[in-house]
């Protein structure tokens, strides 16, 4: 078994055919009961470093999760901080964007929701629907209030790339390391799980028509996600695509990049100096 995660993460400057990259690879655990070992354990070494994470105080970290509907963005986000200590992580959902939002530029609304130094902080969908749905369904633009001069239908992606990067460049100047997961599930996995949702009373709510709508654009994602991929994977911001029509291998493999994210920042406890020492000692004689 290749446990080597690097292989998942996007190279930059590389040209990629998201055609050509498999939704399944060998699993990373050998059983259920394997699997939820692994899990328990990852969630364990993630939860050491979360609290470094935040009594380090200097660093934030950003995941991202983009995918097409089923892939388990929900469910590998949910397995993922399983464990983790409420108070240092914060999750976001990114909807259709509210009249107060669309009169900002489009980095504005998830600008305000990025994580503080100390936290991690969770996208389920980014700004990057700038990009996809939007790319898939250019008429959306007509509602973002943006000057007429400014709605050049070929240019404006470029542009939006170049935006990504460029902000994506300055929080990690600043402190913040952003992490990019794009959950790559196939057409046919995809069908069967609007199926076990269609088949299973209580998975109704988790199904909507809109999904099945958003489906019948499958290629123009794809190409979406595959240009927009090859121009915002930076060194310094990478996406990786996770393989995804086997849920527990993808949360897996989700965990072991997190956790060397993590391990790759430079942290320590905060060390007491000699006059905080002091007063320790202090007051464990008035204690004792
Ligand atoms: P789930 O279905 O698992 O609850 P979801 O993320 O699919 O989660 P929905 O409410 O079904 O949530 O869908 C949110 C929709 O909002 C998606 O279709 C997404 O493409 C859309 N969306 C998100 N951001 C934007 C944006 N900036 N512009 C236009 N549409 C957006
Ligand atoms: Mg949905």
């Amino acid at each position: 078994m290749n446990k080597s995660i690097d292989r998942f993460m996007v190279q930059e400057g590389l040209h990629l055919l998201m055609a050509d990259i498999p939704t399944e690879v060998e699993p990373f655990y050998k059983s259920k009961n394997d699997y939820e070992k692994n899990l328990n354990d990852l969630t364990e070494e993630m939860s050491n470093l979360q609290e470094l994470l935040y009594a380090h105080n200097r660093y934030a970290l950003l995941l991202i999760f983009q995918a097409m509907d089923a892939a388990g963005k929900d469910g590998a986000i949910r397995h993922v901080m399983s464990g983790i200590n409420p108070q240092g992580c914060q999750v976001y959902s990114f909807k259709q964007p509210s009249a107060e939002e669309l009169d900002h530029d489009f980095l504005w609304r998830t600008t305000c929701r990025l994580p503080e130094r100390g936290r991690i902080g969770i996208f389920n969908r980014s700004y990057y629907e700038e990009v996809l749905v939007v790319r898939v369904h250019p008429e959306i633009l007509d509602n973002q209030n943006l000057p007429e001069e400014l709605l050049d239908r070929k240019g404006i992606w470029e542009n939006r790339y170049r935006s990504i990067r460029d902000f994506e460049d300055h929080m990690v100047r600043n402190g913040t390391r952003i992490v990019k997961f794009y959950l790559h599930i196939s057409k046919d996995e995809q069908r069967k799980r609007f199926l076990a949702r269609i088949d299973n009373p209580e998975k109704h709510w988790k199904f909507s028509s809109s999904d099945v709508k958003e489906r019948n654009h499958w290629d123009d994602y794809m190409r979406a996600y595959q240009e927009c991929l090859q121009a915002t994977a930076t060194a310094a911001a990478p996406w990786y695509i996770i393989p995804a029509d086997d849920k527990k291998n993808a949360r897996l493999i989700i965990s072991h990049i997190v956790i060397s994210v993590l391990k790759s920042l430079k942290m320590q406890y905060p060390s007491s100096g000699d006059v905080r020492r002091a007063d320790l000692d202090t007051i464990r004689k008035m204690l004792d």
